[in-house]
Protein backbone atom coordinates (compact mmCIF):
# COMPACT_ATOMS: atom_id res chain seq x y z
CA UNK A 1 0.00 0.00 0.00
CA UNK A 2 0.87 3.89 -1.03
CA UNK A 3 1.91 5.22 2.21
CA UNK A 4 0.27 9.07 1.76
CA UNK A 5 1.91 12.19 1.80
CA UNK A 6 2.97 13.83 5.25
CA UNK A 7 0.67 16.81 5.01
CA UNK A 8 2.12 19.37 7.77
CA UNK A 9 0.28 21.79 9.71
CA UNK A 10 2.83 24.90 8.40
CA UNK A 11 5.44 24.97 5.39
CA UNK A 12 7.16 27.58 3.79
CA UNK A 13 7.02 28.47 0.13
CA UNK A 14 10.29 29.37 -1.66
CA UNK A 15 9.51 30.88 -4.99
CA UNK A 16 12.92 31.60 -7.56
CA UNK A 17 12.93 35.24 -6.98
CA UNK A 18 13.24 34.39 -3.04
CA UNK A 19 16.14 31.93 -4.07
CA UNK A 20 17.58 34.90 -6.64
CA UNK A 21 17.58 37.69 -4.13
CA UNK A 22 19.39 35.50 -1.49
CA UNK A 23 21.98 34.46 -3.99
CA UNK A 24 22.71 38.34 -4.83
CA UNK A 25 23.04 39.05 -1.51
CA UNK A 26 25.74 36.69 -0.88
CA UNK A 27 27.62 37.54 -3.82
CA UNK A 28 27.45 41.35 -2.28
CA UNK A 29 29.72 42.86 -0.19
CA UNK A 30 27.61 42.02 3.24
CA UNK A 31 26.72 39.07 4.34
CA UNK A 32 25.67 40.64 7.68
CA UNK A 33 25.37 44.72 8.65
CA UNK A 34 25.09 45.37 5.06
CA UNK A 35 21.94 47.17 2.90
CA UNK A 36 19.40 44.63 3.20
CA UNK A 37 18.35 44.57 6.39
CA UNK A 38 17.65 48.57 6.39
CA UNK A 39 15.93 47.59 3.07
CA UNK A 40 13.61 44.95 5.04
CA UNK A 41 12.77 47.06 8.40
CA UNK A 42 11.48 49.83 5.45
CA UNK A 43 9.44 47.71 3.57
CA UNK A 44 7.76 46.42 7.16
CA UNK A 45 7.12 49.64 7.99
CA UNK A 46 5.45 51.10 4.89
CA UNK A 47 3.50 47.72 4.96
CA UNK A 48 2.09 47.89 8.45
CA UNK A 49 1.97 51.73 8.51
CA UNK A 50 4.11 52.21 11.28
CA UNK A 51 7.28 54.71 12.04
CA UNK A 52 10.06 51.95 12.64
CA UNK A 53 10.82 48.44 12.65
CA UNK A 54 13.72 46.96 14.03
CA UNK A 55 14.95 43.25 12.68
CA UNK A 56 15.69 40.60 14.85
CA UNK A 57 17.10 37.68 14.97
CA UNK A 58 14.02 35.64 16.41
CA UNK A 59 10.58 36.86 17.58
CA UNK A 60 12.00 35.64 21.23
CA UNK A 61 14.62 37.93 20.92
CA UNK A 62 12.80 40.83 20.00
CA UNK A 63 10.47 40.20 22.95
CA UNK A 64 13.19 40.17 25.23
CA UNK A 65 14.73 43.64 23.88
CA UNK A 66 10.87 44.82 24.11
CA UNK A 67 10.30 44.16 27.72
CA UNK A 68 13.75 45.20 28.62
CA UNK A 69 12.81 48.67 26.12
CA UNK A 70 9.56 49.28 28.45
CA UNK A 71 11.83 49.23 31.34
CA UNK A 72 10.79 45.82 32.70
CA UNK A 73 12.83 44.31 35.48
CA UNK A 74 12.89 42.46 38.70
CA UNK A 75 9.50 43.22 40.86
CA UNK A 76 7.93 44.07 38.09
CA UNK A 77 4.52 41.98 36.65
CA UNK A 78 4.25 41.07 32.90
CA UNK A 79 0.67 39.37 32.11
CA UNK A 80 -0.13 37.26 28.96
CA UNK A 81 -1.97 34.53 27.60
CA UNK A 82 -2.13 31.13 29.19
CA UNK A 83 -2.71 29.96 25.14
CA UNK A 84 0.50 30.76 23.48
CA UNK A 85 4.05 29.77 22.44
CA UNK A 86 6.45 29.80 25.82
CA UNK A 87 8.40 32.91 24.67
CA UNK A 88 5.48 35.20 25.21
CA UNK A 89 5.99 34.61 28.80
CA UNK A 90 9.85 33.43 28.98
CA UNK A 91 10.24 37.33 27.47
CA UNK A 92 9.39 38.19 30.96
CA UNK A 93 10.74 35.90 33.40
CA UNK A 94 14.62 37.01 31.04
CA UNK A 95 14.48 40.23 32.38
CA UNK A 96 13.73 38.99 36.00
CA UNK A 97 9.93 39.77 36.19
CA UNK A 98 7.32 37.57 37.02
CA UNK A 99 4.77 36.19 34.90
CA UNK A 100 0.90 36.23 35.27
CA UNK A 101 -2.13 34.60 33.14
CA UNK A 102 -5.23 35.95 32.51
CA UNK A 103 -7.50 33.60 31.35
CA UNK A 104 -9.08 33.25 27.50
CA UNK A 105 -12.19 34.07 25.60
CA UNK A 106 -13.66 30.75 24.20
CA UNK A 107 -14.88 31.95 20.74
CA UNK A 108 -11.79 33.21 19.71
CA UNK A 109 -8.85 31.64 22.04
CA UNK A 110 -7.38 35.29 22.82
CA UNK A 111 -6.74 37.06 25.98
CA UNK A 112 -10.48 37.36 27.64
CA UNK A 113 -11.53 41.53 28.13
CA UNK A 114 -13.59 40.46 31.08
CA UNK A 115 -11.18 38.25 32.70
CA UNK A 116 -8.72 40.75 32.15
CA UNK A 117 -11.04 43.85 33.62
CA UNK A 118 -11.78 41.62 36.52
CA UNK A 119 -8.11 40.65 37.18
CA UNK A 120 -7.01 44.73 36.90
CA UNK A 121 -9.82 45.68 39.55
CA UNK A 122 -8.27 43.09 41.79
CA UNK A 123 -4.60 44.00 41.22
CA UNK A 124 -5.11 47.44 41.39
CA UNK A 125 -6.95 46.87 45.27
CA UNK A 126 -3.83 44.57 45.84
CA UNK A 127 -1.28 47.15 44.54
CA UNK A 128 -0.29 44.00 41.97
CA UNK A 129 -0.93 45.36 38.35
CA UNK A 130 1.38 44.48 35.87
CA UNK A 131 4.22 47.18 34.17
CA UNK A 132 3.51 45.36 30.42
CA UNK A 133 0.57 43.27 28.93
CA UNK A 134 1.56 40.63 26.15
CA UNK A 135 -1.88 40.13 23.84
CA UNK A 136 -1.06 37.23 22.01
CA UNK A 137 -2.91 37.63 18.18
CA UNK A 138 -3.20 33.76 18.03
CA UNK A 139 -3.81 31.88 14.41
CA UNK A 140 -3.56 35.51 13.40
CA UNK A 141 -6.34 37.29 14.87
CA UNK A 142 -6.15 40.53 16.14
CA UNK A 143 -6.92 40.99 19.78
CA UNK A 144 -9.55 43.73 20.75
CA UNK A 145 -6.91 46.39 20.86
CA UNK A 146 -8.60 49.52 21.29
CA UNK A 147 -10.05 48.08 24.70
CA UNK A 148 -6.99 47.08 25.22
CA UNK A 149 -5.50 50.17 24.93
CA UNK A 150 -8.26 51.81 27.05
CA UNK A 151 -7.53 49.35 30.16
CA UNK A 152 -3.75 50.24 29.71
CA UNK A 153 -4.38 53.83 30.08
CA UNK A 154 -7.00 53.37 32.84
CA UNK A 155 -4.61 50.87 34.84
CA UNK A 156 -1.11 52.17 33.36
CA UNK A 157 0.70 49.43 31.73
CA UNK A 158 2.28 49.48 28.75
CA UNK A 159 0.90 47.20 25.70
CA UNK A 160 3.41 44.89 23.99
CA UNK A 161 2.00 42.93 21.04
CA UNK A 162 3.00 39.00 20.38
CA UNK A 163 2.19 39.33 16.70
CA UNK A 164 4.27 36.70 15.67
CA UNK A 165 1.51 34.82 13.97
CA UNK A 166 0.25 37.89 12.72
CA UNK A 167 1.76 39.74 9.58
CA UNK A 168 -0.46 40.82 7.11
CA UNK A 169 -3.36 40.72 9.32
CA UNK A 170 -5.48 43.66 9.78
CA UNK A 171 -7.52 45.48 12.72
CA UNK A 172 -10.64 48.44 12.88
CA UNK A 173 -8.97 48.36 8.87
CA UNK A 174 -5.18 49.21 10.27
CA UNK A 175 -2.26 47.03 9.89
CA UNK A 176 -1.11 44.89 12.50
CA UNK A 177 1.79 46.49 13.30
CA UNK A 178 1.37 49.81 12.77
CA UNK A 179 1.54 50.25 16.98
CA UNK A 180 -1.96 52.60 16.92
CA UNK A 181 -2.96 50.78 20.54
CA UNK A 182 0.39 49.68 21.76
CA UNK A 183 4.35 50.41 22.57
CA UNK A 184 5.34 47.88 20.42
CA UNK A 185 4.32 44.89 18.18
CA UNK A 186 6.80 41.81 17.64
CA UNK A 187 6.66 39.31 14.63
CA UNK A 188 8.30 36.04 13.88
CA UNK A 189 9.28 34.87 10.31
CA UNK A 190 9.98 31.50 11.31
CA UNK A 191 9.19 29.22 8.37
CA UNK A 192 6.08 28.24 9.90
CA UNK A 193 4.71 31.41 10.53
CA UNK A 194 3.24 33.62 7.32
CA UNK A 195 6.42 34.59 5.65
CA UNK A 196 10.35 33.19 6.40
CA UNK A 197 13.45 34.28 6.89
CA UNK A 198 14.77 31.51 8.11
CA UNK A 199 14.83 32.54 11.76
CA UNK A 200 14.07 35.98 12.25
CA UNK A 201 11.84 38.88 14.00
CA UNK A 202 10.99 42.39 14.18
CA UNK A 203 10.25 44.56 16.48
CA UNK A 204 7.75 47.44 15.58
CA UNK A 205 7.34 50.79 17.44
CA UNK A 206 6.26 54.80 16.85
CA UNK A 207 8.80 56.15 19.82
CA UNK A 208 11.68 56.78 18.53
CA UNK A 209 13.30 56.70 22.34
CA UNK A 210 12.12 53.10 22.30
CA UNK A 211 13.10 52.60 18.98
CA UNK A 212 16.67 53.68 19.98
CA UNK A 213 16.79 51.31 22.72
CA UNK A 214 15.86 48.15 20.90
CA UNK A 215 18.42 48.91 18.21
CA UNK A 216 21.24 49.03 21.06
CA UNK A 217 20.10 45.99 22.99
CA UNK A 218 20.58 44.00 19.86
CA UNK A 219 23.99 45.10 19.17
CA UNK A 220 25.47 44.46 22.40
CA UNK A 221 24.12 47.81 23.98
CA UNK A 222 26.69 49.70 21.91
CA UNK A 223 25.82 53.09 20.49
CA UNK A 224 27.88 54.64 17.95
CA UNK A 225 26.69 58.21 17.74
CA UNK A 226 25.05 59.52 21.28
CA UNK A 227 28.21 59.45 23.03
CA UNK A 228 28.51 60.24 27.03
CA UNK A 229 32.09 60.78 27.32
CA UNK A 230 34.49 62.99 24.54
CA UNK A 231 35.30 61.00 21.61
CA UNK A 232 38.97 59.78 22.19
CA UNK A 233 38.92 58.86 18.50
CA UNK A 234 37.19 58.31 14.82
CA UNK A 235 37.42 54.69 16.01
CA UNK A 236 35.16 55.17 19.06
CA UNK A 237 31.87 53.88 20.30
CA UNK A 238 30.10 53.30 23.52
CA UNK A 239 28.55 50.26 25.21
CA UNK A 240 26.27 52.59 27.37
CA UNK A 241 23.93 48.91 28.37
CA UNK A 242 24.68 45.08 28.43
CA UNK A 243 23.00 44.18 25.40
CA UNK A 244 22.77 41.15 23.10
CA UNK A 245 24.26 39.84 19.67
CA UNK A 246 20.46 39.73 18.62
CA UNK A 247 20.82 41.13 14.53
CA UNK A 248 19.63 39.78 11.43
CA UNK A 249 22.19 39.04 8.65
CA UNK A 250 21.70 40.47 5.36
CA UNK A 251 20.77 36.83 4.01
CA UNK A 252 18.18 36.66 6.13
CA UNK A 253 16.81 39.94 5.25
CA UNK A 254 17.01 39.26 1.03
CA UNK A 255 14.42 36.37 2.25
CA UNK A 256 12.49 38.48 4.37
CA UNK A 257 12.21 41.47 1.14
CA UNK A 258 11.36 38.99 -1.16
CA UNK A 259 8.89 37.05 0.84
CA UNK A 260 7.28 40.56 1.94
CA UNK A 261 6.45 41.59 -2.02
CA UNK A 262 4.07 38.39 -1.72
CA UNK A 263 2.24 39.34 1.71
CA UNK A 264 -1.11 40.32 0.19
CA UNK A 265 -0.91 37.10 -1.97
CA UNK A 266 0.27 34.95 0.92
CA UNK A 267 -2.60 36.53 3.44
CA UNK A 268 -5.36 36.38 0.77
CA UNK A 269 -4.86 32.84 -0.12
CA UNK A 270 -5.00 31.85 3.44
CA UNK A 271 -8.01 33.77 3.57
CA UNK A 272 -9.25 32.18 0.73
CA UNK A 273 -8.80 28.10 2.27
CA UNK A 274 -10.10 29.16 5.21
CA UNK A 275 -13.10 30.42 3.96
CA UNK A 276 -13.44 26.89 2.21
CA UNK A 277 -12.59 25.16 5.18
CA UNK A 278 -15.11 27.22 7.37
CA UNK A 279 -18.29 26.22 4.71
CA UNK A 280 -17.20 22.45 4.49
CA UNK A 281 -17.85 21.86 8.27
CA UNK A 282 -21.17 23.64 8.27
CA UNK A 283 -23.49 21.95 10.69
CA UNK A 284 -20.69 19.72 11.85
CA UNK A 285 -20.20 19.52 16.03
CA UNK A 286 -17.01 21.09 15.55
CA UNK A 287 -16.22 24.55 14.62
CA UNK A 288 -12.98 27.05 13.66
CA UNK A 289 -12.05 30.13 16.16
CA UNK A 290 -14.04 32.83 15.62
CA UNK A 291 -12.59 35.99 13.24
CA UNK A 292 -14.40 39.20 14.89
CA UNK A 293 -16.17 41.57 12.06
CA UNK A 294 -13.48 44.29 12.93
CA UNK A 295 -10.53 41.40 12.45
CA UNK A 296 -9.27 40.33 8.99
CA UNK A 297 -7.06 37.20 10.05
CA UNK A 298 -3.80 36.69 8.61
CA UNK A 299 -4.55 33.01 9.54
CA UNK A 300 -1.75 31.64 10.37
CA UNK A 301 -3.30 28.67 11.99
CA UNK A 302 -6.47 26.82 10.98
CA UNK A 303 -7.83 26.00 14.59
CA UNK A 304 -10.80 23.72 14.66
CA UNK A 305 -12.58 23.16 18.44
CA UNK A 306 -14.70 20.09 18.76
CA UNK A 307 -16.47 20.97 21.80
CA UNK A 308 -18.47 17.81 23.77
CA UNK A 309 -14.97 15.70 23.08
CA UNK A 310 -14.00 14.36 26.23
CA UNK A 311 -9.95 14.23 26.84
CA UNK A 312 -9.72 10.80 25.31
CA UNK A 313 -11.47 11.82 22.37
CA UNK A 314 -10.11 14.70 21.45
CA UNK A 315 -6.49 12.59 21.83
CA UNK A 316 -8.34 9.67 19.67
CA UNK A 317 -9.17 12.38 16.92
CA UNK A 318 -5.77 13.92 17.65
CA UNK A 319 -3.67 10.49 17.00
CA UNK A 320 -6.05 9.31 14.25
CA UNK A 321 -5.29 12.20 12.42
CA UNK A 322 -1.65 11.56 12.72
CA UNK A 323 -1.51 7.85 11.99
CA UNK A 324 -3.14 9.37 8.33
CA UNK A 325 -0.54 11.42 8.14
CA UNK A 326 -2.23 14.73 8.68
CA UNK A 327 0.41 16.60 10.73
CA UNK A 328 -2.40 18.24 12.94
CA UNK A 329 -0.60 20.02 16.05
CA UNK A 330 -2.08 21.63 19.19
CA UNK A 331 -1.62 25.20 19.51
CA UNK A 332 -0.96 25.50 22.18
CA UNK A 333 -0.75 23.38 25.64
CA UNK A 334 -1.31 26.47 28.42
CA UNK A 335 2.20 27.65 29.45
CA UNK A 336 1.17 27.56 32.85
CA UNK A 337 0.81 23.86 32.78
CA UNK A 338 4.78 23.71 31.07
CA UNK A 339 6.69 22.12 34.20
CA UNK A 340 9.17 25.08 34.34
CA UNK A 341 5.55 27.03 35.41
CA UNK A 342 4.40 24.95 37.75
CA UNK A 343 7.55 25.00 39.30
CA UNK A 344 6.31 28.90 39.91
CA UNK A 345 3.88 27.69 41.50
CA UNK A 346 0.68 27.59 38.88
CA UNK A 347 -1.47 24.74 38.79
CA UNK A 348 -4.43 22.51 36.95
CA UNK A 349 -7.86 24.69 37.54
CA UNK A 350 -5.87 28.21 37.59
CA UNK A 351 -7.13 28.66 33.93
CA UNK A 352 -10.41 26.31 33.50
CA UNK A 353 -11.53 28.21 29.69
CA UNK A 354 -7.70 27.96 28.76
CA UNK A 355 -7.63 23.91 29.51
CA UNK A 356 -10.58 23.35 28.11
CA UNK A 357 -9.45 25.00 24.42
CA UNK A 358 -6.27 22.64 24.79
CA UNK A 359 -8.36 19.50 25.56
CA UNK A 360 -11.30 19.94 22.52
CA UNK A 361 -8.46 22.14 19.90
CA UNK A 362 -6.12 21.40 17.49
CA UNK A 363 -4.80 23.06 14.33
CA UNK A 364 -5.19 21.69 11.25
CA UNK A 365 -2.95 21.90 7.94
CA UNK A 366 -3.14 25.44 7.03
CA UNK A 367 -0.51 26.88 4.13
CA UNK A 368 -0.38 28.76 0.93
CA UNK A 369 0.45 25.87 -1.54
CA UNK A 370 -1.89 23.82 -0.35
CA UNK A 371 -4.66 21.92 -2.29
CA UNK A 372 -8.07 21.60 -2.58
CA UNK A 373 -7.34 17.98 -2.59
CA UNK A 374 -5.40 18.58 0.49
CA UNK A 375 -8.48 20.16 2.51
CA UNK A 376 -10.79 17.53 1.00
CA UNK A 377 -8.51 14.76 2.45
CA UNK A 378 -7.93 16.35 5.78
CA UNK A 379 -11.94 16.98 6.39
CA UNK A 380 -12.95 13.22 5.23
CA UNK A 381 -10.41 11.83 7.35
CA UNK A 382 -11.41 13.84 10.48
CA UNK A 383 -15.44 13.08 9.48
CA UNK A 384 -14.98 9.66 10.01
CA UNK A 385 -12.97 9.77 13.17
CA UNK A 386 -15.44 12.10 14.69
CA UNK A 387 -18.28 9.59 13.78
CA UNK A 388 -16.02 6.60 14.83
CA UNK A 389 -15.54 8.39 18.81
CA UNK A 390 -19.64 9.34 18.36
CA UNK A 391 -19.38 12.47 17.71
CA UNK A 392 -21.11 12.68 14.53
C1 LIG B 1 6.76 31.49 16.99
C2 LIG B 1 6.32 32.31 18.14
C3 LIG B 1 7.22 33.04 18.94
C4 LIG B 1 8.70 32.91 18.80
O1 LIG B 1 9.13 33.17 17.53
P1 LIG B 1 10.65 32.86 17.11
O2 LIG B 1 10.85 33.73 15.92
O3 LIG B 1 10.70 31.39 16.79
O4 LIG B 1 11.52 33.22 18.25
C5 LIG B 1 6.71 33.85 19.93
N1 LIG B 1 5.39 33.93 20.15
C6 LIG B 1 4.50 33.24 19.43
C7 LIG B 1 3.04 33.39 19.72
C8 LIG B 1 4.94 32.39 18.41
O5 LIG B 1 4.06 31.65 17.72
Amino acid sequence: MKVPEWLPYGRQTITSEDEQMVLDCLRSDYLTQGPQVPAFENELTLKCNSTHAVAFNSATSALHAACLALGLGPGDLLWTSPISFVASANCGLYCGASIDFVDIDPDTALISLSSLEQRLQQAQANGTLPKVLVPVHLAGTSCPMAELAMLADRYGFQILEDASHAVGASYDGLPVGSCEFSAITVFSFHPVKIITTGEGGAALSRDPELVERLQRLRSHGISRDAFEQSSPGPWYYEQQELGFNYRLTDLQASLGLSQLRRLTEIVDRRQELMARYRQLVQGWPSSFLDEPANCRSSYHLAVITIPDASPNQHRALFEGMRAARIGVQLHYWPIPLQPHYRRLGFKPGDFPLAERYANTSFSLPLFPAMTEADQDRVLSCLEALLKQQGLA
